[in-house]
Formats: structure tokens, C-alpha cells, sequence
């Protein structure tokens, strides 16, 4: 069991407790409850006997009340709090920039620790009611030729703390607390921002425990969706500890042009990238995989290459996203032409998979990010939310009707 530790908090020192103070404070907000029962025991400020009980009432005042400071728990005797202070945080991280966009879109650049900053998203009227696109990582260490954050190098993997604390601070703008508030704006979450989930998979198995916890943010399983490149071996692990929903990047329907797109295909080819998803464990009509296939000019976009993916996905329950490519300075590659994308998504159409096509959302806001930010980590992140819009908004797309 691991205990996550958010390093930008650290305790504030006091003389009393000499070299104990130095000790980072720990993020409740990143705990599991069993996690939580076990932090609390070992921190020696709640009995053993009265941790269970103890962790779901304080998980309660996080999740469900959405809370932000020890002193707010008005059920929790004054001392214990006290107590509680002086070795944990229920404290969100820094929002450095918020924007809303014409259509409702919002986004927030949050400060995780210094030099830390990643993007979320929010889009109304995706899924049953919005999403919200959360990051993994910050940056990634694959490189697809197509994704500008591919160019940047991994700074690190997020905590369970840090993802979460991107929904929190969703809901906070939101004013989504508590959590059974009926109408709820955000219904659905996607790992589409920076990173690689299954290179972060603990972490983040960790965060869709905690966000789908019915003590707490409650949102369902099956509408949390994981997007991943392909990393085989940690299909199976990402089905048994989340029973989250699974959206692969596939981009190419062979070996040759998917090693270029995505080089991680040299690793895992197509033949076990395909043997993997159908072992996904819950796969069915009811929870179909997401396919998301960027359009490139020339690249991948022919009518013989829609034939292939029907071929490809043949026997999966999968919708197949298509998402217009999103260029950036730098990158040689071109979006498909509107008829090119339309004769494919006519001919996945045709053969029973539903298709959408999906331009971004909060444009307005988006447009306006590469100019704000000139620290380059900033400028990436902002690159990366713009396409993750595209995506994301085909992957929810008839979620609820598949599963209703
Ligand atoms: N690393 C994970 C999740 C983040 S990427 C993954 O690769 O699946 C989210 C989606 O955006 C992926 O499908 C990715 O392939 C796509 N994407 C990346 N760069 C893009 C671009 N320039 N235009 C359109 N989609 C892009
Ligand atoms: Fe990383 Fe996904 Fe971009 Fe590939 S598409 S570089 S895996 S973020």
C-alpha cells in the first residue's frame, strides 16, 4: 500500500517539533479509504479501533463536501484536528489561470508544485452531462510523430493526489459540492490530457478508486474512461483495478505506418495489441472499447485504409473515434480534407461502428493559450488540451446510450 505524498506542502516548521517538522505533509486528498484507515493508525492521532470509522468521515468532508481545511470538519473533536494539521493537508494546489470559453468550456492551468503545471478541461454536454479531460503525467516519454507533447520530454508522473486534485478544483468552479447534488455538471471523466496513464497505472487506479468512491465524488466506473497508446502488458492490470472504460490510440491499421505514428508499436504490435483488447476484462456491447484514429492527409485517411480498420476491429465491441489531426509548428503532417473523413467514418458507418467525427470545443479560450504562456512547458500543455477537446468529445459521445 503506498501512501502518496504531496512534496509542494510541507509542513510549517515549529520549533516544538524540531526535525518532525520538516516532514512533508500528506494529501488525504490522495488516499484511498483503506489508505486513508492505514495513514491515520500509523500517524498515531486516531485509535486503531476508530480508524475505519474515523477515515470515512473525513473522506466524507473531502469528497462528498468538498472541504479544504481540518477546521471546517465541525464533527471531529477541535483537538484531533488540531492534531490531524500537524502531519496532513486536505489543501488543494495552486490555480494559476482560469478561462471559460463562449460554449461553456472551461480550463484551468494548475500549479501542482513549482514547475509543475498542468492543464484540465472541462466540455459541457459531453457524455451524460460534461467532462472532464485530467492528465496523467506531466509531458511523455513516447514519442507519436503527431503529438506535440511527444516532444516533450517526461517531467514526471502525476500523484493520485494531483489527479484528483484536478477534479476537485473542477468542482469547486463548478460549484459541485456536495456531491450528490442533483443536475451534476460533471458526470464523466477522461484520461486524455498529458501522459501516458498505464506508465502512471498505480497512481492512477489510485485516483479512479478515490473519484468513483460512493462515499465521496461517486462518479461511476463507466464513466471514467482510460486512453492509452498500447501498452499491452498493463491492459489486463488496468481492467482488473479500475473496470474503467478503455479508448485505445490505434492511428494505423499495419505494423510499418503504426511504428512511424507510434513508435511504441515496435514494442507491442499490432497482432498483441489487438490479442490484449479482446481479453479486456468487462468488454462487451454495453462497454465498448474507443478506437481513436487521428486523421492525417495522405498518411492513414484512404478508403482502403477504412476497409483495414473494419477488418482490424472485426469481433470487438468498439465505436471508432476519428479525430481531425490538430496541427502545431514544427510538425509535417496535415489534416485529412473533410470529404476524405467523411467517406471514411461513411464506410466504418456502414459496416456498424459508430464513427463520430468531432471539431474542438472552446476554441476561443484555447486560441489565446500559446500566447499567454511563454514558459514552454505552458505553451505544451496548451497544445495538448486542444487536441484532447477533439477527442474526447467522440469518445463520450453515445456513452449513456450504450449503457443505459
Ligand atoms: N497518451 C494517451 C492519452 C493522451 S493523448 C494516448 O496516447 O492515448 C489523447 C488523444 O489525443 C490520443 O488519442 C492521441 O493520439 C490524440 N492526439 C495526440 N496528438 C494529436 C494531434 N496533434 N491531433 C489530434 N489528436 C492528437
Ligand atoms: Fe504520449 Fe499519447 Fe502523445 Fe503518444 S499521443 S506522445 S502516448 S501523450
Amino acid at each position: 500500500m503506498s501512501v502518496t505524498l504531496d512534496l509542494s506542502r510541507m509542513a510549517p516548521s515549529s520549533s516544538k517539533e524540531g526535525a518532525a517538522a520538516a516532514k512533508p505533509l500528506i494529501n488525504l486528498s490522495g488516499l484511498t479509504r483503506p489508505q486513508m484507515v492505514a495513514a491515520l493508525t500509523e500517524s498515531g492521532v486516531v485509535e486503531h479501533g476508530k480508524a475505519k470509522m474515523r477515515a470515512t468521515q473525513i473522506f466524507r468532508w473531502v469528497h462528498h463536501r468538498g472541504v479544504t481545511d481540518f477546521a471546517q470538519m465541525s464533527d471531529v473533536a477541535k483537538e484531533t484536528r488540531a492534531r490531524l494539521a500537524e502531519q496532513f493537508t486536505v489543501a488543494r494546489p495552486e490555480v494559476v489561470e482560469r478561462q471559460v470559453s463562449k460554449d461553456g468550456t472551461r480550463k484551468w492551468l494548475i500549479r501542482m508544485a513549482p514547475g509543475i503545471e498542468v492543464e484540465t478541461v472541462y466540455i459541457p454536454s459531453v457524455g451524460r452531462s460534461g467532462a472532464l479531460c485530467v492528465s496523467s503525467q506531466v509531458g511523455c516519454t513516447l514519442n507519436c510523430s503527431f503529438c506535440h507533447t511527444g516532444t516533450q520530454a517526461l517531467v514526471r508522473n502525476l500523484t493520485a493526489a494531483e489527479i484528483v486534485a484536478q477534479v476537485q478544483i473542477a468542482k469547486d468552479d463548478l460549484a459541485e459540492w456536495p456531491s450528490d447534488k442533483e443536475d451534476r455538471l460533471l458526470s464523466n471523466i477522461v484520461f486524455m490530457g498529458m501522459g501516458e496513464p498505464l506508465y502512471n497505472l498505480g497512481q492512477v487506479a489510485d485516483a479512479i478508486e478515490i473519484i468513483s468512491d460512493n462515499e465521496g465524488i461517486a462518479i461511476s466506473r463507466r464513466r471514467i474512461t482510460v486512453s492509452t497508446s498500447g501498452v499491452v502488458p498493463q491492459l489486463d492490470a488496468l481492467g482488473e483495478k479500475t473496470q474503467a472504460m478503455l479508448a485505445i490510440s490505434l492511428h494505423a491499421t499495419n505494423d510499418p505506418l503504426r511504428d512511424v505514428l507510434v513508435p511504441l508499436n515496435k514494442k507491442y504490435p499490432l497482432d498483441q495489441l489487438m490479442a490484449g483488447i479482446r481479453a479486456y476484462p468487462g468488454i462487451s456491447n454495453a462497454r465498448r472499447v474507443t478506437f481513436e484514429y487521428v486523421m492525417l492527409k495522405g498518411v492513414n485517411d484512404s478508403p482502403d485504409e477504412a476497409r483495414a480498420l473494419v477488418k482490424l476491429i472485426k469481433g470487438i465491441p468498439a465505436k471508432v473515434n476519428l479525430i481531425p489531426f490538430n496541427p502545431w509548428p514544427g510538425s509535417d503532417y496535415q489534416c485529412s480534407d473533410w470529404t476524405a473523413i467523411e467517406t471514411f467514418a461513411a464506410i466504418l458507418n456502414r459496416a456498424g461502428y459508430s464513427s463520430p467525427i468531432r471539431t474542438p470545443r472552446g476554441r476561443d479560450i484555447l486560441a489565446a493559450c500559446g500566447q499567454l504562456k511563454s514558459e514552454s512547458e505552458k505553451v505544451r500543455a496548451s497544445a495538448m488540451r486542444k487536441l484532447s477537446m477533439a477527442a474526447m468529445a467522440g469518445v463520450l459521445d453515445d456513452e449513456d446510450e450504450a449503457a443505459a
